[in-house]
């Protein structure tokens, strides 16, 4: 039996926990919002204090495989994670959805960070649907020429936009829920990271004939193993640890 650390704080890692029957599995969320939903399994919560702090958890807890399954755009775990399996000789596996492609129809603007997306929107549309979670949304605190609709899990905290409103609620979401925001609040651009993965508001916005800014990936670690989906993560981490002489 293998032990292995999921980093997580998203459903493909909360799936990856329940899939790993015959190891012992420690899932790890930052902490962020105040109601998880948790990950079968050993569960801890909060950061370790830097890489030194995972490393020093991962010799602790004689972790076998590290993985990490954290959002894409989570990259400050995600160089910590790197770090950690470097100097512990842990092995790491990065799950992660592939980005978005667009199909006929999409009149996507890809941009790099949420700064630039704030300088190009007020040239898009004044109605904005944001889904970028509630951490960044100071970006858009002086774009004073749009309005804001923010789906967020927990309340944002200033800095925000001046004209904002808030719907606070947790995916999945459908094609008709993401129909009806589009419609009732009359949105004439969307703001999405690339976070990959099914995606209706992509495919409302396709619909209405509305831009989206995509805001780019933080790029990844180089020569990492990475893995796709659940399955392709579960089959990896049963492969390194069913090799011999481990
Ligand atoms: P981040 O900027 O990459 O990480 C900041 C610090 O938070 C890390 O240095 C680490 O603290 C701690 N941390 C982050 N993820 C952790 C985890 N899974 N377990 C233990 N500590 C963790 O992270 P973030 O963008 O704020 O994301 C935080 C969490 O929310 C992640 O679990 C991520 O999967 C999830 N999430 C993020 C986004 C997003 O858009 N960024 C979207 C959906 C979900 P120490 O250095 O002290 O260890």
């Amino acid at each position: 039996m293998a032990t292995v650390l999921i980093l997580g704080g998203t459903r493909d890692a909360r799936e990856l926990a329940g899939s790993l029957p015959g190891d012992t599995v420690i899932s790890s969320l930052a902490g962020r919002t105040t109601s998880p939903l948790l990950p079968p399994g050993e569960v801890r919560i909060g950061g370790f204090g830097g890489a030194e702090g995972l490393a020093s958890f991962l010799r602790t807890r004689r972790v076998d495989v590290l993985v990490d399954a954290t959002h894409p755009f989570a990259a400050r775990i995600s160089a910590n994670a790197a770090t950690a399996s470097r100097v512990t000789g842990v092995p790491l596996l990065v799950l992660e959805r592939p980005g978005w492609i667009p199909g006929p129809g999409d009149d996507w603007r890809r941009v790099r960070d949420l700064a630039h997306a704030a300088v190009d929107l007020p040239g898009l549309g004044e109605r904005v649907f944001l889904t970028i979670g509630r951490q960044e949304i100071a970006a858009f605190a002086g774009t004073t020429e749009c309005w804001f609709l923010a789906r967020t899990i927990e309340p944002p905290e200033p800095p925000m936009p001046q004209r904002l409103e808030v719907v606070r609620d947790r995916g999945p979401f459908t094609l008709d829920g993401e129909r009806e925001i589009l419609r009732n609040h009359r949105i004439d651009v969307l703001v999405s990271k690339d976070s990959g993965g099914p995606a209706p508001k992509l495919a409302a916005a396709r619909e209405r004939g509305i831009p989206v800014l995509l805001v780019d990936r933080p790029s990844a670690p180089p020569g990492t193993a990475t893995a796709a989906t659940v399955a392709e993560a579960a089959a990896t981490i049963a492969s390194w640890t069913s090799s011999p002489g481990r």
